[in-house]
């Protein structure tokens, strides 16, 4: 029987979320999602760039196949400047890892993202209490 799942982020790690999504706006962002599964709950614990994404017009290129050892990396989360909240077919062929979250301008408050699991189905987010930063290179 599937899993239902849940995802967990730190309200501090969304707000950075939001933060490079508004930076590099009207162009999408790209982010690698870094965390650990239990039972149905993904805690996101970190963001990582993937540097190689390719911020352009449309959908974000990325390859998954240079991550798929990094047991660590949970998901990603792109930003979608049109508002819309809901994956593109595009988004769904390069469905990487648990979870795809999705951040829509404005990049504000809670309701500005969603998260959908590989079959493109939504999966229920929790903004949890800021996590204390224990990687001094964050920030
Ligand atoms: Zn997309």
């Amino acid at each position: 029987m599937p899993q239902d799942l849940t995802v967990h982020i730190p309200s501090n790690i969304l707000d950075a979320v939001y933060a490079g999504a508004k930076e590099l706006y009207p162009r999408e962002s790209f982010l690698l999602l870094r965390g650990k599964k239990n039972k149905g709950i993904i805690s996101i614990t970190d963001l990582v760039l993937a540097p190689f994404a390719i911020h352009g017009e449309g959908e974000v290129h990325f390859n998954p196949y240079m991550f798929s050892g990094d047991l660590s990396l949970v998901g990603t989360v792109h930003s979608h400047p049109s508002g819309n909240i809901s994956p593109s077919h595009t988004d769904l062929n390069y469905f990487f890892g648990r979870v795809l979250m999705i951040v829509g301008y404005p990049y504000h408050g809670h309701n500005c993202i969603a998260a959908y699991d590989s079959n493109g189905d939504k999966v229920s987010i929790d903004i949890t209490p800021p996590l204390e930063c224990n990687d001094e290179d964050f920030y």
